[in-house]
């Protein structure tokens, strides 16, 4: 008898929770993002089983819910530098947290062309961030732009020209090391010296390649290509100004196929037509929205020094103030989604899958980017007002981490 009701007393626990810790099932609401329709999702272990329609005399959710925003491209946040010399997993568990109120569930640390030194130790620390038990879920990996980039003018943006170099597989491969193998994107000139073979290199070892910062030719754009480079960094920026109308690297970018882009579409660094030319170009499937966010962005607005140069943060963009040019991007993606539905016209779903399936697809996330069962409760809560997302609950393997008062 004894035998017997003990497993009937265990598998009863189970049954309601009790003795599977986080395994009890939590459920959320919301007007899914796809269509509108009411929905209640079931999360059981940090992830999504359940998709049902809500009964139809159940009171309507306010909120639409929506896969949470994953951010590929971003510097820093809240005044963090991801590649400042004062980073440490204290300032980058406080940019996570700002970030999750923002509805960014997933980022990756960007870190740019710097010091053979502070790239490694900088790794090191995202590092440390990526295994930490409370933000460590929502960053995948990271991006390291530069310092493998075009030196010219124009081409190399903000990138410090000192410390812009052809690319050396066995260097990259102490940041990887550092990183402890977290270097999932790399954003390179393909004219550099020995880049084609050292893209064919990245592209076996599962790091997708992205071109940024260059002014590679038709052909040589293809030959990298060929080599397994898949996306175009923030197309449209990372350009000269003055540029020839037949032979530049924007028309071989666009024009080819295997190439996603990724864009700055903060309403600053790219106008709404060439936005939508892009877009049209090549549609939402290979596009994919990215904040290139500074340190300085969710500060407050005012001047700030950076580096040695005065500099105005206003709400969504930092600027020049002697000159009246851009000094970088400070909107997070939340804003993009809302600017691309209107600078496009496309639909929710397309401008939210922009800013979180195609981001995750190609960085080959697969737990990541829709609202699926068997797929991380990642979700966001929101609602639209003036054109713009406002988060109102944040969602990371099935934990609320941001609710709005
Ligand atoms: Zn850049």
């Amino acid at each position: 008898m004894k035998h017997l009701i003990l497993p009937i007393f265990t598998s009863l626990l189970l049954s309601i929770g009790l003795l599977s810790g986080q395994n009890t099932s939590t459920t959320i609401e919301g007007l899914l993002f796809t269509d509108g329709s009411p929905v209640v999702i079931t999360m059981e272990g940090g992830e999504i089983i359940r998709i049902a329609s809500l009964p139809t005399d159940a009171v309507l959710p306010k909120v639409f819910i929506a896969p949470g925003l994953i951010d590929i491209q971003i510097n820093g946040y809240m005044g963090v530098d991801f590649t400042g010399d004062e980073l440490s997993l204290e300032a980058i568990r406080a940019a996570t947290k700002a970030l999750w109120k923002e509805g960014v569930t997933s980022f990756l640390p960007t870190i740019i062309t710097n010091t053979h030194e502070r790239l490694k130790h900088n790794f090191a620390q995202l590092a440390q961030a990526m295994e930490d038990p409370e933000i460590g879920k929502s960053i995948p990996g990271f991006h390291l732009e530069g310092p493998y980039i075009s030196p010219i003018s124009g081409f190399r943006g903000a990138h410090l020209e000192k410390h812009i170099r052809p690319p050396v597989w066995t260097e990259f491969m102490e940041y990887q090391q550092a990183a402890k193998n977290g270097i999932k994107l790399v954003t390179l000139a393909p004219e550099m010296e020995g880049a084609i073979p050292f893209i064919r290199q990245l592209v076996a070892k599962d790091i997708t390649v992205a071109l940024g910062h260059h002014n590679g030719s038709a052909s040589t754009i293809r030959e990298a290509v060929y080599a397994g480079a898949s996306l175009a960094t923030h197309l449209g920026n990372g350009c000269a100004n003055m540029i020839n109308r037949h032979h530049n690297p924007l028309w071989p970018q666009l024009s080819e196929d295997q190439l996603s882009i990724s864009l700055i579409v903060d309403g600053f660094h790219l106008t709404p037509e060439e936005v939508r030319s892009f877009h049209k170009a090549k549609g939402t499937k290979k596009t994919i929205l990215i904040s290139d966010a500074l340190d300085l962005a969710g500060l407050e607005p005012g001047e700030y020094i950076r580096g040695e140069r005065k500099v105005v943060l206003t709400p969504n963009v930092i600027k020049f103030p002697a000159e009246n040019v851009l000094a970088g991007a400070a909107s997070p993606i939340r804003l993009g989604v809302g600017n691309m539905m209107r600078f496009t016209q496309c639909s929710l779903q397309e401008a939210i899958e922009m800013a979180s399936t195609q981001a995750a697809e190609i960085l080959n996330l697969k737990h990541l980017g829709e609202i699926k069962a068997g797929k991380r409760a990642d979700l966001i809560l929101f609602t639209i007002e003036n054109g713009e997302v406002n988060i109102h609950k944040t969602i990371v393997a099935g934990e609320v981490v941001y609710s709005r008062k």
